[in-house]
């Protein structure tokens, strides 16, 4: 037979039970903050009292602090303590945890492991990996870190458990990372690879191109040589030990040997400036010969080679043998001053004869014509003669002339003169400032200046324009002969105070020789001037030179 509880049993009941549940939740309350250190569990055996021997305040304060989730176990794997970091792992709230088997939160894959870690963990400490379900049933990774713990009433087993998500998407972000590294690795070992067969092959073009060079060098008949930044030799040509009988780390001592001693001085010089300005330079000098000894004319040229960054990086220079076209030439120059001095004589005579026909009288009107006309070609023909004479004696060191105080204004006046009476269709505009003085040889500067009309009305075919200026500028005296006629390119404007040279275009159309502006600039040389011009193609040029004042002596 059932007994059966009256209403008062079972309220009587009830209150105890609620008092009891009160106690326990009290105690709970307790041993969490820290006021107790003792703990009730209801077992199979009835209720069993738990007290940690050495825990006191401080640490249970710890413990519930922690990031990690703590527990102690009975040796039935009974949860007696559990931090709130635990409940909250496995998503439950704490009072309902304590004294619950821990298996019950052990997911089935995992039981087993972790059943030997925490029989380890009774022997000595341990440690081991599971995963824990969390609130939402997923899958959470643990460290466990277990060790047996004495209390009054036996032995309990504590187990800390640290939540190593983050730790291993660290481990996963680290092994990525250090797979892509070595993915890195792998596409700069083949960079490495590929840049390394580019080097080789490149080398092998350089090495190729360098011995093309090497035998291009060696087998044209020039001297070849290169040289550092700072003008060391670096590498001659075979046609150099051939000719000066030195391989380049000879030639660098004894460079000076190889240089006639009385071009020595300036050719060093020349040499030093052209480093210094860093510019291409060009110079003439004797080189001596090692097969007899001689020295020999050579025509020498030095180019900077110039990287992209436009830094130099060598000097590249070539030597020629100009010596046999020299030796040509002077005997040419030679040839040119004899015969126009030979020319002189039966021309002064010729001249002197046709004067005296002029005088004749009772010639006839068609006599006259032509004694006219031989007067005018022997004119031209004494020109001729008196340039080439001037410039063979230019050549020689010869021209030399005394010069004197003389009033630039007045001469400059009298060929303006002369030149409207030659040119009588041609509008000759003075621009004069007055009495500019200067020291000079009258006959020499209106030869200059004659020399500068003739050729601006020679080379305006269609203009009849001539300004001739004269002015002075602080000390010098400046005269300028202004045309606007054919011009010449820029090119030629550098050129055109050359012996013998002609601006493009104009040696098949006008006659000439190009000695008129080579004698008119040695003139003006020896006057310690200059004499420039500045010019454009069809539209005229401007022809100046300048000459210093004379200084006032009181
Ligand atoms: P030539 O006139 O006998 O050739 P020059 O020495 O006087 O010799 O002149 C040299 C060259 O300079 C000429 O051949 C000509 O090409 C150029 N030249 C001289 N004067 C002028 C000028 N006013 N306009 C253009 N070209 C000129």
């Amino acid at each position: 037979m059932k007994e059966t509880k009256t209403y008062e049993e079972l309220l009587e009941e009830l209150e105890d039970i609620s008092f009891q549940l009160k106690e326990a939740n009290e105690t709970i309350h307790a041993i969490r903050t820290g006021q107790i250190d003792a703990l009730v569990v209801e077992t199979e055996g009835g209720p069993q009292l738990y007290t940690l021997k050495s825990a006191d305040h401080t640490y249970r304060v710890f413990i519930e602090k922690m990031k990690e989730g703590a527990v102690t176990l009975n040796s039935k794997g009974i949860i007696l303590y559990s931090n709130s970091q635990f409940a909250e792992m496995i998503g439950m709230p704490l009072a309902k945890v304590i004294s619950l088997p821990i298996m019950h939160f052990i997911p089935d894959q995992y039981k087993s492991r972790f059943k030997k870690i925490t029989e380890q963990g009774w022997e000595f400490d341990s440690k081991g990996e599971i995963s824990l379900k969390n609130k939402n049933g997923e899958l959470t990774p643990f460290l466990l870190s277990v060790t047996s713990l004495e209390l009054y009433d036996g032995i309990a087993l504590s187990i800390i458990l640290t939540d190593l998500t983050t730790q291993k998407e660290n481990e996963r972000q680290l092994q990525l990372k250090n797979q892509q590294l070595e993915e890195a690795k792998l596409a700069a070992y083949k960079m490495n690879e590929e840049l390394e067969s580019i080097v080789e092959e490149r080398t092998k073009d350089l090495l190729v191109s360098r011995e093309y060079f090497k035998f291009l060098a060696d087998n044209i008949p020039v001297i070849i040589w290169t040289a550092t930044i700072d003008g060391e030799l670096d590498y001659v040509n075979r046609r150099w030990v051939e000719y000066t009988g030195f391989d380049v780390e000879e030639s660098k001592t004894k460079q000076n040997e190889l240089v006639h001693p009385d071009d020595l001085e300036k050719s060093s010089s020349v040499w030093r400036e052209a480093i210094k300005n860093r510019q291409k330079h060009e110079q003439e000098f004797r080189f001596k010969r090692n097969s007899d000894g001689t020295y020999r004319w050579h025509h020498a040229q030095a180019i900077p080679f110039i990287d992209e960054q436009g830094n130099i990086t060598a000097w590249i220079g070539t030597t020629i043998d100009i010596d046999d076209q020299k030796k040509e030439l002077e005997k040419k120059d030679e040839f040119i001053g004899v015969a126009s001095h030979e020319l002189k004589t039966p021309l002064t005579s010729l001249k002197g004869y046709i004067q005296l026909m002029e005088f004749q009288e009772n010639l006839s009107d068609t006599a006259k014509i032509y004694v006219s006309k031989a007067t005018s070609s022997v004119n031209k023909l004494q020109h001729l003669i008196d340039e080439l004479l001037d410039a063979s004696k230019i050549k020689a060191g010869k021209l030399k002339f005394n010069k004197e105080e003389l009033n630039l204004t007045d001469l400059v006046s009298l060929c303006i003169e002369n030149s409207a009476y030659i040119y009588p269709l041609h509008q000759i505009k003075k621009e004069l400032q007055d009495d500019i003085i200067v020291c000079g040889n009258a006959e020499r500067l209106e030869q200059v200046l004659m020399n500068l009309i003739n050729n601006a009305v020679k080379y305006s075919p269609n203009s009849r324009e001539i300004i001739i200026r004269a002015e002075k500028n602080k000390d010098t005296a400046i005269v300028s002969v202004i045309d606007f006629g054919i011009g010449m390119a820029k090119s030629d404007e550098e050129l055109i105070f050359e012996r013998f040279y002609r601006a493009n275009g104009h040696e098949s159309t006008m006659p000439g020789l190009g000695m008129g502006l080579y004698i008119s600039s040695e003139i003006i040389k020896e006057h310690n001037g200059e004499i420039n011009v500045k010019s454009k193609l069809n539209e005229g040029s401007v022809f100046s030179f300048s000459l210093p004042l004379a200084t006032k002596v009181e």
